[in-house]
Parts: structure tokens; sequence; C-alpha cells
């Protein structure tokens, strides 16, 4: 038999193709890699003249045609797969995901392949309930996190492999896996951050409360499930693959630290990540039941996979080191590269880079059509907000009025934002439940920015019927990023830049931080410099060597009992030249005043006394708490 192979110099793709190597020897292997960031030659080292290799994109089509002749098999592994990064860079998960899958189903039709599997993930599946005991099956809706983009663009790719299957019948699987782990995982990856960072003597990370739950599987029990389904799956099915073996954060770190023989001191609260779904966990009984699937690390037994999986990181440092440095390049709306992004080992998070780009990478070429996918990707975001609000038994009771105007504020781009937030919030108020929502109001648009009540009508345990009101406002049709801008001086962060203005709908004028809402299609860097300009006022650009750094510190929860927004949040350092600096007020003596106060750092605390706007506040004391990742 032959095999195409595609992601196979990623972690799951090279540990499939060892383990395919060593069971059935006498196959051909040819694997195609566009070798991004996560791509490694060194991942196949050990089996090099057993597998052929092709560097390609999977949307090169001449080069995947040709690769794809006399192939019984494509196992399509290929895709940008990490979820913070999906946020910096949008565009090139949908391009690799969505648009690359496609092109290597067509191409594979026209070759005559005779078997297709796609490989996919749990994440389009949306998140379950922290405490309870709900596990996904494959008849539970597809319901991605509308800011996770790397699980929107999962989903979009297994709906066109569905479609796809649907009009053509040809043998094409899929498979939904939990998370992996084991050797090969690029270090920006979960346990790999642990085990690196205890052998580096850094302090392990732990996002936001660590009680978010993931279900554990060892790449050797994922490969040896699509092994079934290659040799016994039903065409057009999809099979769940999971381990039974769905953990906290908490007890990942600190069993991790435990079996490395570290003390649980090494642990270190830091702010959550972005779009950090709460639980995930996976009922594998069809691929068990229909194919005879066992895993063999089991639950009992992850203790082994893991000390087995140390021992590899421990012993492979001249595999992970060098990646450690490794930078995927950014590019912005006008296609030059302006930054990169890398893993911030102490926060375990991904952090933005700007300034100077040593050497400018050559740029790719492309087939892509940014305008239609611009506008395929409002749709898909559109269809699956709206697949949301259908569930709701909420909205279901409210009248057609109400959601027809919902609709028509989901199809508006500036408005959509609200919409999106609906759909995402609880079904209840203070631990009431919504019956419906009554009706919804239009603030005086003289604001320049929509402004929109929501009257919910709620019920609570004894029966009593009342209206609640919501408000939500925005510039733009994504309630997304806010902006802390932290002014740097000869080497050493001084400021923080913030402004006096006349806030809605109050009208009173208060300290509030930069950023509104980034447009749905915006880049982050594209909304942060926009941000500056508009909102601080300060001329810094893309070309401008003034950005430093950006720093996620994850989604913005405040209190307000005004808005259901919860946007994410930036902070980011400018270095201001002498020119600007000397033209902005700097101190904290402008209490009359409106327009840009640089606020000393070294008192932040008095800011944040004086603070009325819910969003700065939250921001503030988010950036107090985590000030020690600056
Ligand atoms: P990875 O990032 O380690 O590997 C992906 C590989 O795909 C890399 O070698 C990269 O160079 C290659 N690639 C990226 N874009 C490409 C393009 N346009 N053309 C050709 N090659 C390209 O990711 P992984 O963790 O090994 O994930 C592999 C697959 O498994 C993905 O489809 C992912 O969605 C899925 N998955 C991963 C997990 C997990 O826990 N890691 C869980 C469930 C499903």
């Amino acid at each position: 038999m032959k095999l195409l192979v595609t992601g196979g110099a990623g972690f799951i793709g090279a540990n499939f193709v060892h383990y395919w190597v060593k069971k059935y020897p006498k196959d051909k292997i040819t694997v195609v890699d566009a070798l991004t960031y996560t791509g490694n030659l060194e991942n196949l080292a050990l089996v090099k003249k057993e597998v052929e290799f092709v560097e390609a994109d999977i949307n090169d089509r001449p080069k995947i045609s040709q690769a794809l002749k006399r192939v019984d098999a494509v196992i399509h592994f290929a895709a940008e797969s990490h979820v913070d990064r999906a946020i910096f860079d949008p565009s090139t998960y949908w391009q690799t995901n969505v648009h690359g899958t496609l092109t290597l189903l067509e191409e594979a039709q026209k070759a005559g392949v005779p078997r297709f599997h796609h490989i996919s993930t749990d994440e389009v599946y949306g998140e379950l309930p922290l405490d309870s005991d709900a596990k996904f099956t494959e008849k539970t809706p597809y319901s991605p996190r509308p800011d996770n983009l790397y699980a929107l663009s999962k989903a979009e790719a297994d709906k066109i492999v569905l479609d796809f299957y649907q009009k053509t019948k040809m043998y094409i699987t899929i498979s939904n896996c939990s998370n992996n782990y084991g050797p090969y995982q690029f270090p920006e990856k979960y346990i790999p951050i642990i085990v690196t960072n205890l052998i580096d003597k850094i302090k392990v990370p732990l996002h936001g409360d660590g009680r978010n739950v993931r279900d554990w599987i060892h790449t050797r029990d994922h490969s040896s499930a699509i092994d079934l389904i290659l040799n016994k799956g039903k065409s057009g099915e999809t099979y769940l693959v999971g381990s039974n073996n769905d953990r906290s954060n908490s007890y990942i770190a600190k069993k991790v630290v435990n079996l490395f023989g570290a003390n649980e001191t090494v642990i270190r609260h830091v702010s959550d990540r972005h779009s950090n779904d709460r639980r995930y966990a996976i009922n594998a009984t069809k691929i068990m039941e229909e194919l005879g699937w066992k895993p063999e690390i089991t639950r009992d037994k992850f203790n082994e996979g893991l000390k087995e999986t140390i021992a590899w990181y421990k012993e492979n440092q001249g595999w992970w080191r060098p990646l450690l440095k490794r930078k995927a390049m950014i590019m912005d709306s006008s296609k030059s590269i302006s930054a990169y992004i890398s893993l911030d080992r102490e926060s375990g998070k991904t952090k933005f880079v700007f300034g100077k780009i040593e050497k400018q990478v050559e740029k790719k070429e492309t087939v892509f059509d940014a305008d239609k996918h611009f506008v395929e990707q409002n749709l898909v975001r559109y269809e699956i907000v709206m697949k949301n609000l259908n569930s709701k038994k909420w909205y279901k009771a409210s009248s057609d009025e109400v959601k027809n105007e919902i609709k028509t504020l989901g199809i508006n781009p500036s408005t959509f934002g609200y919409v999106e937030d609906l759909a995402g919030r609880e079904d209840h108020i203070n631990g009431d439940l919504i019956l419906k929502l009554e009706k919804i109001e239009h603030a005086d648009s003289k604001y320049g920015i929509y402004g929109i009540g929501s009257w919910f009508e709620v019920e609570n345990k004894k029966k009593e019927k009342r209206m609640e009101g919501y408000y939500s406002w925005g510039w733009g049709p994504k309630s997304g990023a806010k902006l802390l801008v932290l002014v740097k001086r000869n080497g050493e962060i001084t400021h923080l830049a913030t402004q006096r203005e006349q806030k809605f709908p109050t009208g009173s004028v208060e300290y509030t931080l930069a950023g509104g809402f980034p447009k749905l299609n915006e880049s982050v860097l594209d909304f942060i410099i926009r941000s500056i300009q508009k909102d601080l006022n300060l001329s810094v650009t893309k070309n401008d060597v003034g950005l430093d750094q950006i720093i996620s510190l994850g989604r913005l929860n405040p209190d307000s009992g005004m808005t259901n927004n919860k946007p994410n949040l930036y902070a980011v350092i400018v270095n201001l030249s002498d020119e600007l600096y000397k033209d902005v007020k700097k101190g904290d003596k402008f209490e009359e005043d409106e327009g840009i106060v640089l606020w000393p750092i070294d008192k932040l605390a008095d800011l944040i006394n004086k603070c009325d706007d819910a969003y700065f506040l939250s921001a503030l004391t988010r950036l107090n708490l985590t000030k020690n990742i600056l």
C-alpha cells in the first residue's frame, strides 16, 4: 500500500509515520509538508530511509497532484494547530485548514485515490460545562466557540469534507480526537511547556483558575485508532477518538511536576489564555464497539505515558531547544511582514513581537483571494452564531419580531458583535432563568456607535417573573480586544497611556483604555495600530519600530451589569519618540481635562482608585496582578 501523509513532519503526523513504518514495513509512505514553524524534518530523522519527503503546501495544486500519483490512501494531518496563534493570524488558519483541505480533496478525487482520512479535533464541538459528566459523541452538534478561530476553521474543514463525501461518494472518513501528548510535540503546547520549563528551572504556568479540563490521549493510541479506521472504517462516517482520560490543567501541572521530581511550589498562576474552552471530554464508544479499538495507555496508565514523555524531552534537548527560538512571521493586511509570534515560556502563552526583523522572509506565493476569504469567514461565523442562538430555549420563545431583528443585526457587520455576544451569553441572570428576549431598544446614534438595550424576561425559583435590561455597545462588528498602552522610555516602562473622555451612556468624563472593538476580519496588529492612532492620537505606524511587544492578557470580565461583552485584553509596549513624548500630558493632575494623559506606572494603584469605567478598572487590576510578565 502507498500512503500519502500530509503534515507528517508535525507532531501527530510524525508519530503516525513512525507507528506505520514499524507496523507495516512493506508499505510506502510519502510525507507532504510545508515545514511551517511547527513542521520539522528532524521529526522524521529516524525513518528518513523509509519515507519519501515532499516539501509542499497543500494548496499547491501542481505539487500535490504529482505527489498523489498511484497513492492508495491519504491521511490528512496538515493544519495550523495552535489556538493561541490563530487569534493573531486568522487568514493563515483559514487558508490551510479550510482551503487546503478542499484543494487536497479535489486533487485526490482527480487522481482517483481510493481512500481519504481527515484528521480533526474535538474542539469543533465547543466546550462542555465544567462540573458535569457530559461527553462528546458523534451526535453532538458542532458548536465551536466563536472566538476560537482554530476550532472554527477545523469545523469548517469537517463540513467541507462531509459535503465532498455527499457529492462524490469518495471513500472518506473523519476522526475527531482529543488532546494528544507524546514525543515530538512542539514546545508551545501545555505538557511540553511544563517539562521544558522544569528542565530549565523556569516556573510552570497554570492558566486562569486551572480547572479547565482536557481529555489526554497518547499519540500511539491515536495512531492505532487511525490504523483501524483506515482498515475497517465505513465511508462517510465520523469516529471520535479519546482514552477516557479527562483531567484538569491543575492536575496535569501537579502530576508532571511530581513525576519530574520537582516541588509543586514551581507552579505559578498566570492570567487565562484566549478562547480557553472550559472542558472537553470524549465518549469513544463507537470506535471501540464498531471497530474494536482499545487504547493501550489507558486512564490508569497515564503516569506511564507521562513518565515516558518526560524522559523523551529530557533526552532530546537537542530537538526542542532550537524550536524555542522559532518565530512564526505575521503579515498584516497589506501583506508585509511586520511582526512575529513566539512563545513566552513564563506565561506559557503566545507573544507577539514587533520591531526589527533581522531578515525579511521570502513571501509565499499565494493563490489566496483575501476578499473572498473574508466574506466566507463572515458567513461561517454568522451561521455558527445563529445555530447557537437557535439551540437556546429563550431564543426560541422570543417573538418573530425580535428574532427578525436579531437576524438583521447579525448580518450587519457593525452590529454582528452584539448578536455574537447574545449567542455566547449564559441562559441565566443572577441564577434566574431567562424565558425570552422581550424587546430590543436602540440608543441615540449621536455617539457614532451602536448602543443596544436588551430586555430579558426572567423567572426566579418561586416562578416570579421580572424584566432585566442589558446594554451593549461597540464601534465595530466584533466585541473584541481592548488595549492597555504602556510607554517605554530609555529601555524602561514608565507610563500607561490613557485618555479622559466622555463616556457613553452617562456623558461624564472618565479615564478609559484605548481600543474599542476590532472589525471582524481585522488582525490584532491592524486593530492595535488603529486603536493607538484613533483613540490615543499617537502616530505609531506598522513600519514604526516604536511598537515593541504585545502581550495577550486573556479575556476581560467586567462585572458591570451594563454589558455582556467580554473582550480580549492586550497590553502593548510603545517606545515613544522624544517628539511625541514632549507633546503629551504626563502625570496624575489632569482631572478637569479631556485628552491623552501618560499616567506614571509606579502610581497605577492611584489610577485604579480614580476609575469608574468597568473595563478599564478590570484591565488595570489584571495588569497590576500580572505586572511580572512585562
Ligand atoms: P502540528 O502543528 O505539530 O503539525 C502540523 C503540520 O502540518 C506541520 O508539520 C506543518 O508544517 C504542516 N502544515 C501546516 N500548514 C501546512 C500547509 N499549508 N501545507 C502543508 N503542510 C502544512 O500539529 P499536530 O498537533 O500534529 O496536529 C495534526 C493534526 O491533528 C491537525 O489536523 C490537528 O487539527 C489535529 N489534532 C491535533 C490535536 C492535538 O492535540 N495536537 C488533537 C486533535 C486533532
